[in-house]
């Protein structure tokens, strides 16, 4: 039965939702069964506790929602897909071990989601705790807390002992206040899909988080392109609701096919369904769906975009490119963003940008998750450098396929470090994977021909560029890690 009954025009407050993150084994998944728990022990809900993906509690009569999926990867696909679930981000840091890469991480990814930040210092109870250490860490992060004359709140706890949770609730409930957050029950639909899967017995299940208006029984809604009819709805405690108001999680029934996680769930003919329709529009170029390179467009105009997009487009059907096909992710004008970067690297794609803008901070970004990115200022260098790009990692996504190249010229940098001046045969070579040389084609090799050397592609280089990768038919330095004196013109390296 709907507990809910809305006849309001007026935005009200609405519950926040917070999301919880931090370093693999600080205790998130304590923290949320713990505030879980001790919610369901002492209101008597009856209904048996549901896995949706959120669930919602009342602290001294506030509801507040938490996405109980913690990990960044599931934050990253939120927003790499437009739609912020989450208002606010718990930063779980162990007392006893303090800042580590994924509490950088997660704090990267909050300040960039614009999100309010509370930290828990968890694992209070235990003899290494250090709060004072920990804290200094987080000031060296940016994050000043309280005693260091910040305004983040950092509530010591214990997920074990269950010790100042309630403090933890309350100081959600404070930054919530000052959030302002609004929503309007009456207005447009508006929300997340946090989870969506097959069941085997129940079909589609899709769960999301209302950011506004109110999902009801009924409604036909489309999430990623797809409509459905919402059969039924069911909240975290396993009750059936009619309808569902803004910061509740609930799981809908309805759908034939499964939206993507993080896309926009809203009602079909509104004005926010182009927003949905573009946000997860994957177009396909091209039949070779063997070869699928997924590619992201920024351009600095609608005009400009669209050309980049129509000449990618006959590149795959023209002659040269039809070994492979295109998936646009995403094109779009604007400076390429880290929320591209999050989405290439989800969806194992390349991103190009055509007079745009590329900081440095993105281009940090891209590296560390592994993501080509390039811009440019002319279609024809953006038309065959691309090719090349598509190429190598078309060649790449077939298959764990051997790249092969022939050693031309030898040179020698200042530095005393050698360049293998080489040319790709077959396969493509990849920066850090793992090679071994060899005075035949491998091709060629019996069971006797052991390799001359076996080490790791340091760098390569295109030109004067450094590049993550090169395709067959080109023509690359390689240099090795470790370095192989004895490398020499007519040798061949096999990569894995
Ligand atoms: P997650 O990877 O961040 O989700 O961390 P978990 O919640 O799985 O916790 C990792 C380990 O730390 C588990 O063995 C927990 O029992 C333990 N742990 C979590 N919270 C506390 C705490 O407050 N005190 C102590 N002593 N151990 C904790």
């Amino acid at each position: 039965m709907s507990e809910t009954k809305v006849s309001t025009n007026e935005d009200f407050i609405r519950p926040p939702v917070v999301t919880v993150m931090g370093h693999v084994d600080h205790g998130k998944t304590s923290i949320l069964d713990a505030i879980r728990h001790t919610n369901v022990q002492s209101k008597e809900y009856g209904g048996i506790t549901q896995h949706i993906g959120a669930y919602q509690i009342v602290h001294n009569l506030h509801k507040i929602t938490f996405i109980d999926t913690p990990g960044h990867a599931a934050f990253m696909k939120m927003r790499a897909r437009g739609g912020r679930a989450a208002d606010i981000v718990v930063l779980v840091v162990a007392a006893d071990e303090g800042v580590k890469p994924q509490t950088k991480e997660a704090i990267y990814h909050a300040r960039a989601a614009n999100t309010s930040i509370i930290v828990a210092l968890n694992k209070i109870d235990l003899p290494g705790a250090d709060p004072q250490k920990v804290k200094q860490e987080l000031a060296q992060e940016n994050i000043l807390v309280e005693d260091w004359g910040g305004d983040i709140l950092c509530i010591e706890v214990s997920a074990k002992s269950g010790k100042n949770l309630d403090k933890l609730l309350d100081a959600i409930l404070a930054v919530a206040e000052i959030s302002n957050l609004k929503a309007n029950p009456t207005g447009e639909l508006e929300a997340v899909i946090i989870e969506s899967k097959l069941d085997r017995k129940r079909g589609t299940v899709v769960s999301c988080i209302v950011k506004n208006g109110t999902l009801k029984v009924g409604d036909k809604v489309v999430a990623s392109g797809y409509e459905a009819v919402v059969r039924s709805l069911m909240d975290d405690k396993g009750i059936i609701l009619k309808e569902a108001p803004p910061s509740t999680p609930v799981e809908v029934l309805g759908f034939k096919e499964t939206p993507n996680v993080g896309d926009l769930l809203v009602e079909k003919g509104s004005e926010l369904e182009q927003l949905a329709v573009d946000e997860s529009r994957v177009e396909i170029v091209g039949k070779n769906t063997k070869k699928m390179v997924g590619i992201i467009i920024r351009a600095d105009s609608q005009g400009t975009l669209e050309a980049v997009k129509e000449s990618l487009a006959n590149l795959v059907t023209s002659s040269v490119g039809q070994s492979y096909s295109l998936k646009f992710l995403r094109c779009s004008t604007g400076d390429i963003t880290d929320s591209d970067v999050m989405l290439a690297s989800s969806a194992n794609g390349v991103i190009v940008g055509f007079s745009v803008k590329l900081s440095s901070e993105i281009e940090d970004f891209a590296e560390e998750f592994k993501v080509q990115v390039k811009t440019y200022k002319t279609i024809y260098e953006l038309i065959d450098d691309t090719k090349d790009l598509l190429e190598g990692t078309a060649t790449e996504a077939e298959a764990k396929i051997k790249g092969r190249a022939r050693v031309i010229k030898i040179f020698k940098l200042s530095s005393g470090d050698l360049i293998a001046g080489s040319k790709v045969i077959a396969g493509a070579l990849k920066v850090e994977s793992r090679i071994s040389i060899y005075d035949k084609d491998p091709n060629d090799l019996t069971k006797e021909d052991i390799p001359l050397y076996t080490g790791i592609i340091r760098k390569l280089k295109k030109g004067k560029d450094e590049v993550k990768m090169v395709g067959k038919d080109n023509e690359c330095g390689v240099l090795l890690k470790p370095q192989y004196n004895e490398i020499a013109e007519g040798m061949w390296i096999e990569s894995r």
